[in-house]
């Protein structure tokens, strides 16, 4: 079921759309050469717990996860596309790290990712970023009023196919509001003009996912959560909560 929102829900959304922003600003901050992973999620725990949030990812356990997740943040490295825990690894020069935050304030629920490189980076691993960045952008443009669910999935695929990358199958953004996943899904490739009418009110998480190596291929990790690419080339992720509004997208997650 889709739940179209209220004007004073979507002000709520955007509440809580802030402190994920502020969580993955301290994620950032915190994340330099030789600082482990763990450090980052104890950073963006002190951000919620600030803010009176609590963490849609902590304990959550879908169909597909052996163990419940258990930390605020995934944070996923080089080959690890998305869903990465936060272990005792610690950061090295020219890694590519991806940030993944949620929020859950009075009842309402943000979600969105960050990508950066630490140290020095790979001049490859910043222009994959870049491409990342413009197809949440096409993805977001594209999220008004009469067009279709069809024409995000087409803005963010068409980005991605041209410069080479490839997506994870089956994975893509979904309906957010009083639950982190709600329908509908919102898939990062599709025929433009079909599927889900956007209106106002409609609120999304918008997340491409992009492979330096081109192919769609991914396995599981051995922790049961991880995603990684099957080449072992590189991936950034990139997300926004979007409300669809008559006067334009709102992201709702901007800082
Ligand atoms: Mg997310
Ligand atoms: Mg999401």
């Amino acid at each position: 079921m889709v739940e179209i929102k209220t004007d004073e829900a979507l002000d709520a959304m955007r509440e809580a759309g802030r402190v994920v922003a502020r969580a993955l600003a301290a994620a950032r901050e915190t994340a330099a050469v030789g600082v482990s992973l763990r450090e980052l999620d104890e950073a963006a725990r002190a951000v919620l717990d600030e803010a009176g949030a609590s963490s849609p990812f902590l304990g959550y356990q879908p169909s597909f996860a052996g163990t419940p997740f258990p930390a605020v943040l995934c944070t996923s490295v080089n080959d690890a596309i998305v869903h990465g825990v936060p272990t005792d690894y610690r950061l090295r020069d020219g890694d590519l790290v991806s940030v993944d935050c949620g929020a859950e304030l009075d009842g309402w629920t943000g979600d969105a990712a960050i990508s950066f490189t630490v140290g020095t980076p790979r001049p490859a691993d910043l222009e994959l970023i870049e491409a990342t960045r413009r197809a949440l952008d096409a993805g977001i443009a594209a999220a008004v009023p009469g067009n279709r669910m069809g024409d995000i999935s087409h803005a963010i695929g068409s980005v991605a196919r041209s410069v080479g990358c490839g997506m994870p199958a089956d994975f893509g953004g979904h309906g957010i509001g009083r639950r982190m996943h709600e329908d509908p899904h919102v898939p990062n490739r599709g025929r433009p003009g079909r599927g889900f009418p956007l209106r106002h009110g409609l609120t999304l998480a918008i997340e491409p996912m992009l492979m330096a190596g081109g192919r769609d291929a991914y396995y599981t990790g051995p922790d049961g959560w991880t995603l990684l690419t099957t080449d072992g080339s590189r991936a950034a992720h990139i997300e926004h909560t979007v409300a669809i509004t008559d006067d334009g997208p709102r992201v709702l997650t901007l800082p």
